[in-house]
């Protein structure tokens, strides 16, 4: 199981959502994002393309959604780092950066600290 990490900038308040990165989902017949919560996302799964699913469906229509966010308007969304274009959904910035490429860069906000990951000591 991984562990929860505590993302923030070591000068400012810049602060990232805390945990692993990011989250499952899963595609309904829609096309439309499902979040499949932890734990259990497997149940979400099968719940949503159906007990009989293959491997190879659960492989198609599941996806990691990693947190994000934009380094010029510092707005934070999710995306689908295979499968999305990095734009900022807001600003339209190609400046998007995950937490997990953040980790010992310069902060975005302040451009003094640095983004540090802090073990929380909880595992989920
Ligand atoms: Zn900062
Ligand atoms: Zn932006």
């Amino acid at each position: 199981m991984p562990k929860i990490y505590q993302f923030g900038c070591n000068k400012c308040d810049f602060r990232l959502p805390g945990g692993w990165g990011g989250i499952m989902y899963v595609t309904d017949d829609d096309g439309k994002r499902i979040i499949c919560s932890h734990p259990g996302e497997m149940y979400t799964v099968y719940s949503v393309i159906g007990q009989d699913a293959t491997h190879e469906e659960c492989m198609n229509r599941t996806g990691f959604l990693s947190n994000c966010y934009c380094s010029d308007c510092l707005h934070q969304f999710s995306l689908d780092l295979e499968r999305d274009t990095r734009v900022c959904e807001k600003c339209g910035s190609e400046k998007v950066k995950s937490i997990k490429e953040s980790v010992g860069k310069r902060c975005p906000k302040c451009k003094d600290g640095k983004i540090t990951a802090t073990d929380t000591g909880a595992i989920c």
